[in-house]
């Protein structure tokens, strides 16, 4: 009955199905992926225009976590997961500066200048966070040869129309045929009556209908030939090309923060269905906001740090840094669908927290099996029923706290085995080698959960102090060549060395 032997991790996904709750639908849906076997997943990314903030850190981690689970379970995975550098305007309804074209006048740069260093703080920031980078990773600027096309073939289906260069979709059009809210559960009557009426809106036949394609002012500078004239595409086309080019019309699953569920998303649905005739995305979902001491986190009311506040605790709201690893273990404490509260005191036990999954770790790495052939049958049962539980919690609509829940169980039978107080004897080798694979595999390539670098730092640190002591005995010796030689070596790596009085030694990285 219980899952032993590594080799067959090829296919567990069969042993342990998957759940997902759809946000279609609403409800927790077996997983049953268009090609068995293989899976193909869209995530929206970033609009490159500013630091990367902690809620979309959230929402990547999220999806980090359910590739890396995919993969670790047998699944062929294709990740696409696209850099928003054009298209996205400062409000919803197609007005207001393109946010790159604005932040570029802002900062006097090119706007491929933002666009680059924030895709790399964003890089940079997926890194420290051990975020593993997706399959592909298009961008829209890449792509606006296949916008246009799909415009074409809108206009051509009828569900979409020009108006002095621009292009809208005609949402009214399209609901007469299909169903414009499937996704959001908005009513499209409603919409229409709600929502103020903003400047410039006469060019569209409805308020509701989204630009596709729009045309730019003579000093609009992120612009492009179309058959309609120069221009610039609208936010929500790229994301249904690149989702469509790279994973096929019909795909697995479409993720994203819940508040592009509404319009984004659902214009996404629209478009697709539009041009292809056929619902681009099986199952979506969805993750849930960040808030800080119990209130959404956000700018305007100042509760909003960015992940290098976080970790150096330059906040007024932070009473110190954290790393990006306890970090991460704070968000798997909860599922990715509920909010999640940022607070020092929850901070500070996840620190504590990480630390004792990552002590197990080091302490199970090294530990080998004596050879003994007999077990204990109730405990083999029972670190048995452990691993089998990290699958069923991980398979459970991906609920990483129940499974974190399930590897401090297991920490503690390590710190036994460590301590004498259970006997590697009762167990048979094939049990302790699959609860040894198991702890590694769900901390490491699952959970993603390594140890930190501070860790690192310390032990430069250690060795640095060693070097200084054989220093500070060479030049008691008067061995000045050895004295000098230390010094040197350590200045080519990039330490200084400094003699203070009495013999003090310190030193600083250059
Ligand atoms: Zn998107």
């Amino acid at each position: 009955m219980y899952f032993r032997n590594s080799n067959s991790l090829k296919t567990v996904y069969k042993k342990f199905p998957i759940q997902l709750t759809n946000s279609l639908s609403g409800n927790k849906e077996i997983f049953q992926p268009v090609n068995p076997g293989h899976v193909g997943m869209y995530v929206c990314g970033p609009t490159v225009y500013s630091n990367v903030h902690l809620g979309n850190v959230r929402t990547f981690l999220s999806f980090d976590i359910i590739t890396r689970y995919l993969k670790y379970i047998g699944y062929k995975v294709r990740y696409v997961r696209n850099i928003t550098d054009v298209g996205h305007l400062e409000n919803d309804a197609d007005e207001g500066e393109d946010k790159i074209a604005k932040k570029a006048r802002l900062e006097q740069l090119e706007p491929m200048e933002i666009v680059k260093n924030y895709t790399e703080d964003f890089h940079t920031v997926m890194r420290q966070f051990n975020i593993l980078p997706p399959s592909i990773e298009p961008s829209a600027t890449g792509h606006i040869v296949e916008q246009i096309e799909i415009t074409k073939k809108l206009i051509e289906n009828g569900f979409a129309y020009e108006v002095n260069g621009s292009i809208y979709f005609d949402v009214t059009k399209y609901n007469e045929k299909h169903n414009y809210g499937i996704l959001s559960g908005r009513v499209i009557e409603e919409l229409m009556e709600s929502g103020r009426q903003l400047d410039g809106q006469d060019e569209k036949r409805n308020k509701i209908d989204f630009a596709l394609w729009k045309k730019a002012s003579p000093y609009h500078i992120m612009r492009w030939h179309s058959p309609w004239g120069d221009g610039f595409p609208g936010w929500h086309i790229e994301c249904t090309v690149m989702s469509t080019k790279y994973l096929g019309s019909s795909f697995d699953i479409h993720g994203g923060g819940m508040d592009l569920k509404f319009p984004h998303h659902e214009c996404e649905i629209a478009q697709a269905v539009g041009a292809n005739g056929k619902d681009p995305v099986k199952y979506w979902m969805h993750t849930n906001m960040l808030t800080v001491n119990g209130q959404k986190m956000s700018k305007s009311l100042g509760n909003s740090f960015l992940p290098s506040e976080l970790f150096s605790g330059n906040h007024p709201l932070l009473e110190k840094g954290f790393g990006p690893m306890p970090v991460r273990f704070f968000m798997l404490q909860s599922h990715y669908s509920s909010t999640l509260d940022f607070s020092n005191e929850a901070l500070g036990s996840s620190e504590k927290g990480f630390r004792k999954l990552i002590n197990a770790l080091a302490i199970i790495k090294k530990l080998d099996h004596p050879g003994s052939q007999q077990g204990d049958a109730a405990l083999e049962t029972e670190l048995n029923r452990l691993v089998d539980e990290c699958y069923l919690n991980m398979s459970d609509d991906f609920n990483t706290a129940k499974t974190l829940a399930v590897l401090f169980e297991m920490s503690a039978r390590i710190n036994d085995i460590k301590s004498g107080n259970l006997s590697l004897n009762k167990l048979t080798s094939e049990c302790f080698t699959t609860f040894k694979n198991a702890y590694i595999g769900f901390m490491e390539n699952v959970l993603g959960l390594k140890e930190e670098k501070a860790q690192d730092d310390e032990l430069l640190n250690g060795t640095i102090n060693v070097l200084i002591e054989l220093r500070k005995k060479a030049r008691t010796d008067k061995n000045f060549a050895l004295s000098d030689k230390i010094r040197d070596d350590l200045k080519a790596l990039g330490i200084q060395l400094k003699d203070g009085k009495e013999g003090d030694m310190s030193y600083t990285f250059e």
